[in-house]
């Protein structure tokens, strides 16, 4: 049997079930829904989600919706979405942390009983005052020592909507000299009149997240929360939480390092302007790396669980290279797509020895490394379109396309010779000519004579126009991603080209979503915006060469 090496949370969870600490795996996805989700969070999705599953355990899908300010209900649906879409089931677990504003204001109630926490009239700015800093303790408030009646009446006066907002707040009771700033005397609610998605204007105050989080994941019955670095120095608050609210087998706080890509844009600040200033053509722009943007652009899920899968979870900070993500979508999709016809830089090749107004139908093999895919019937005539690079006047050494005199195969279909070409007034050429041998027919046996070439061809009376966008970097990754002057983004002027092409008579019904290679040139996806029956719109989601290596 195989050895299969597994993370450091994977042997943090075997250890507790080993020790009887749990007896079940269940973790949760909690977002904030304030944004699209990006590649970051598709790694915690299939984290966690993976997790439940290979320990038969439970995923929960939370949507941690505390701070309303922020929040937004399209961002639910898109949220929802996205994780569906990467293949996470919650099953019936679909959760809302503000379902829980009444049990977490009992806890509060607890902790006021218990002397463990109390309201303080502190302002804002004298509580950053007298908390200290990492080498000077901090300094007791002044209504800390307040009697539980006093709290509870002051507490139950803030939740009526007696103060104004910010003028008095809940904080925890440990430690003002606590090594860890965490850990003094945080707060736990405050006041603010915020009409909530969820709950309207019933609250009046709100949980801080370092109090709502453990009390959501405890209610849940959560087992390992798990969470990304910098909330690690809050995992003492995390357990303070738990245990003085008094859960019976509370969770465990796991931190993982984020995944950060390669001169790549996800701050949702730097997007937000890109969309407004129409850079880009929205969250999903398929030079962005939302979830919805790499749908858009044509990756898969299963090309996403790869990437994560590849770069592993640890706590070491670090930055993965995009052309990962591209080696990972090539793999995935090799075996799994027709190998189609398409001309992205047309020029005509006139074929005079054949018939004139004749069409035949040629068998061409949907991927040769894949059998299971099938044939097609590709159209074939007198006229078709090639690529303008595969005909040259004067060709170099080493050059096996079209020039005069020459002989090609032209993919799934004959031989033929290069016998003159055209050109317009400015010098560029515009119509190739070759003869054909008709004895060459692909899948003929032919073995007669055999050509170094082979190029791909589009027969331009059944051909379809489209649209092709080729992209590149969003960011001048010479530069970085941000100037060191002002903090701007360093953009790359090329990073969308837009090309009118011909694609082969097959494509008629493509979809959106579909995607396909066009043979020599990449993979392909119908974009979900613009493409439509009448003018398909294919975004390439990558080339087919690289120099990523594993
Ligand atoms: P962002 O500001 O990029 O949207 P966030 O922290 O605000 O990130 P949340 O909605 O709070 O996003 O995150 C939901 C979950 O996704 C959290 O558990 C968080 O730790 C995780 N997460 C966010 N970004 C990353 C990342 N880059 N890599 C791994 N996990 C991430
Ligand atoms: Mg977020
Ligand atoms: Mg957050």
């Amino acid at each position: 049997e195989e050895a299969v090496s597994k993370n450091f949370i994977e042997q943090e969870i075997e250890k507790d079930l080993a020790e009887g600490v749990y007896d079940h795996v269940c973790t949760r996805f909690p977002p904030e829904p304030n944004g699209y989700l990006h590649i970051g969070h598709a790694k915690s999705i299939l984290l966690n989600y993976g997790l439940a599953q290979k320990y038969n355990g439970t995923f929960h899908m939370r949507f941690d919706d505390t701070n309303p300010t922020k929040e937004k209900t399209e961002f639910v649906e898109s949220i929802k979405a996205d994780i569906k879409w990467l293949g996470a089931d919650w099953g019936d677990h679909l959760y809302f942390a503000s379902d829980y504003f009444d049990q977490m204001y009992e806890y509060a109630i607890k902790l006021i009983k218990k002397g463990k926490a109390y309201v303080c009239d502190l302002t804002a700015d004298q509580i950053r005052e007298y908390r200290g800093t990492l080498t000077e303790p901090g300094k007791d408030s002044p209504y800390r020592d307040r009697s539980v009646e006093e709290n509870l009446e002051l507490f139950e006066n803030m939740r009526a909507g007696k103060y104004a907002d910010g003028e008095k707040v809940l904080r925890a009771k440990i430690d003002m000299a606590s090594p860890n700033i965490n850990m003094r005397d945080p707060i736990l609610y405050r006041v603010a009149r915020m009409t909530h998605h969820n709950t309207g204007d019933k609250w009046c105050i709100y949980p801080m997240y370092d109090f709502a989080h453990p009390i959501e994941d405890a209610i849940e019955g959560i087992t390992h929360s798990i969470c990304t670095l910098e909330f690690e120095d809050h995992r003492p608050l995390y357990d303070w939480v738990v245990r003085e609210c008094e859960f019976a087998n509370p969770p465990r706080q796991i931190e993982f390092a984020k995944l950060y890509l390669t001169n790549v844009v996800t701050g949702k600040r730097y997007i937000k302007k890109l969309v407004e200033d129409k850079i880009v053509d929205g969250w999903d722009d398929p030079r962005l790396v939302s979830i919805a943007a790499l749908r858009r652009r044509g990756f898969t899920p299963e090309s996403i669980k790869m990437f994560v899968d590849l770069c592993g979870v640890s706590k070491a900070q670090s930055s993965v290279d995009y052309a990962m993500l591209e080696y990972c979508i090539r793999e995935d999709l090799k075996l799994k797509r027709a190998r189609m016809m398409a001309v992205l830089d047309p020029i005509k090749l006139v074929i005079d020895n054949y018939p004139e107004g004749q069409i035949e139908y040629l068998d061409a093999p949907n991927n040769l490394e894949n059998e299971e895919l099938g044939s097609r019937q590709l159209p074939f005539g007198r006229e078709l379109y090639i690529e303008r690079e595969d005909f040259m006047e004067e060709p170099p050494k080493k050059y096996f396309r079209l020039f005069p005199g020459n002989e090609v195969r032209l993919m799934n279909a004959y031989f033929v010779t290069c016998t003159g070409f055209e050109k317009d007034e400015d010098g560029n050429v515009t119509v190739v000519h070759c003869t054909y041998d008709p004895e060459t027919k692909s899948g003929s046996g032919f073995t007669g004579r055999k050509v170094k070439g082979t190029i791909h061809w589009v027969e331009a009376s059944t051909a379809l126009p489209a649209t092709v966008r080729l992209y590149e970097n969003l960011i001048d990754e010479e530069k970085g991603v941000y100037n060191k002057e002002d903090g701007s983004l360093n953009l790359n002027p090329n990073s969308l080209t837009e090309k009118e092409i011909f694609v082969e008579s097959n494509f008629a019904d493509a979809k959106a979503y579909e995607s396909f290679q066009f043979v020599r040139q990449g993979y392909f996806c119908v974009d979900s915006h613009d493409s439509s029956k009448e003018h398909l719109v294919f975004n390439r989601i990558v080339s087919l060469k690289s120099s990523f290596k594993l």
